[in-house]
């Protein structure tokens, strides 16, 4: 008998604004790589954890929110968002923000890559590939709400805000950034810093890398001061393979990393719990999250021209968690593969699949159907 199919429940959540234009594609995609792979989705489509549910239900959330996430292997984000009508504190802390720590996912993983085709602020003057990962702190640091303001009103007014590093969850991250700098060709991790001026929780941090880069005597590990660090993101992004940051350190980063590469459009994001396991008994199940970089983008949203393949990169990460890695590969090479190609097609005045900002006229819809007929032909 056949053994039987390979099956993913994923929780979809296009959320608001452009999320709820890239999604589909993004579904189309992925579905075309399990469809050659011999695996399935079961789609569980949610309407919640969006601006317009908050209009109707004055919650972000339905109550049972976390079972039904939790009833899934993965959570496929667009973007939440409405900042006219629902400020950020609301939407995003009582959605994204609330799932992160809910499901304790402490790492923030985003790939890098100058894709050709994709016009660049970086020249790509030697021709060397672009191709690095940052790995962001996701739980603590900086973003910790200890403090606040005293002798308010006064002369004397002070307002004080702690960073929090604990050995756990500075260990943890700096242990799966080793552990992925381990698994690729360059076996390089470089880790942010600021231990010149900030002399108490980052040499702690500095001190921890240390530590445990004795037990990855084959990675090679050096450091820079946050301010340096992401000058080289501009004018050296080749030296990097791997890098780690803390909450904010790894924030900024990690959005300059996929600004550099060209457009936000583009950039893929995954909110990982690495160390969860499903059905692992007596434990919690702590799904992870896949979704773009970029946000609901109010200013372009209806139109129809949203770049959809940071969704669709976001999704390609998924199959790559769920350890369908050959499907994963697929459709990589099936994003550069179109992008290479309508880049040609756009210089020789041909049908242009670029959306705009990756400086063509192309859209969300023409640009999704063409990776999914790529990927199509590549499995
Ligand atoms: P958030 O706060 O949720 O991160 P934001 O308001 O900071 O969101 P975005 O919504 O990501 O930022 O939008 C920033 C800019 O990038 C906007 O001008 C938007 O139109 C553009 N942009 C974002 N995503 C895309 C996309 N997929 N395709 C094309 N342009 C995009
Ligand atoms: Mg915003």
């Amino acid at each position: 008998a056949n053994p039987p199919a390979r099956s993913y429940t994923i929780a979809v959540l296009p959320g608001d604004g452009i999320g709820l234009e890239v999604m589909p594609p993004a579904l189309r995609c992925i579905e075309a790589a399990a469809k050659g792979f011999g695996f399935k989705f079961e789609f569980r489509h949610y309407e919640w954890a969006s601006c317009t549910y908050y209009h109707k239900h004055g919650t972000m959330l339905p109550p049972d929110w976390k079972q039904l996430l939790q009833a899934c292997d993965a959570i496929y984000f667009g973007a939440v968002g409405d900042p006219a009508t629902v400020p950020d504190h609301i939407s995003l802390w009582g959605s994204l923000l609330l799932f992160r720590r809910e499901f304790d996912q402490f790492i923030n993983l985003r790939p890098c890559r100058l894709i050709p085709g994709v016009i660049s602020p970086l020249a790509n003057r030697d021709g060397k590939k672009i191709d690095f990962v940052t790995v962001r702190e996701n739980t603590e640091g900086e973003y910790s709400s200890i403090g606040g303001r005293i002798f308010e009103g006064t002369e004397r007014e002070t307002v004080i805000q702690n960073t929090v590093f604990t050995r756990v969850g500075v260990d943890r991250v700096v242990r799966y950034a080793f552990e992925l700098a381990r698994s690729r060709p360059a076996k390089k991790l470089t880790s942010a810093t600021k231990s010149n001026g900030i002399s108490i929780t980052m040499p702690y941090w500095d001190e921890r890398v240390e530590a445990i880069s004795k037990e990855y005597p084959d990675v090679k590990v050096d450091k820079y001061h946050i301010d340096i660090l992401c000058a080289h993101f501009v004018q050296r992004p080749r030296i990097f393979d791997v890098v780690v940051g803390s909450n904010l350190f790894g924030d900024i980063l990690s959005d300059l990393g996929p600004a550099c590469t060209g457009t936000i459009g583009i950039a893929p994001s995954a909110n990982l719990n690495p160390t969860a396991k499903r059905g692992e008994p007596g434990k919690e199940w702590m799904p992870s999250l896949f979704e773009p970089v970029h946000g609901s983008a109010p200013d372009i949203a209806g139109k129809g021209i949203a770049n959809p393949i940071g969704m669709i990169w976001a999704g390609q990460m998924m199959l790559e968690h769920l350890g369908e890695t050959k499907a994963a590969e697929v459709m990589m090479k099936a994003i550069e593969n179109v992008l290479k190609n309508a880049k040609d097609a756009q210089l020789q005045g041909e049908k242009d699949l670029l959306t705009p900002d990756m400086h063509g006229n192309g859209t969300t819809e023409g640009l999704g159907r063409a990776i999914e007929e790529e990927i199509g032909r590549l499995v």
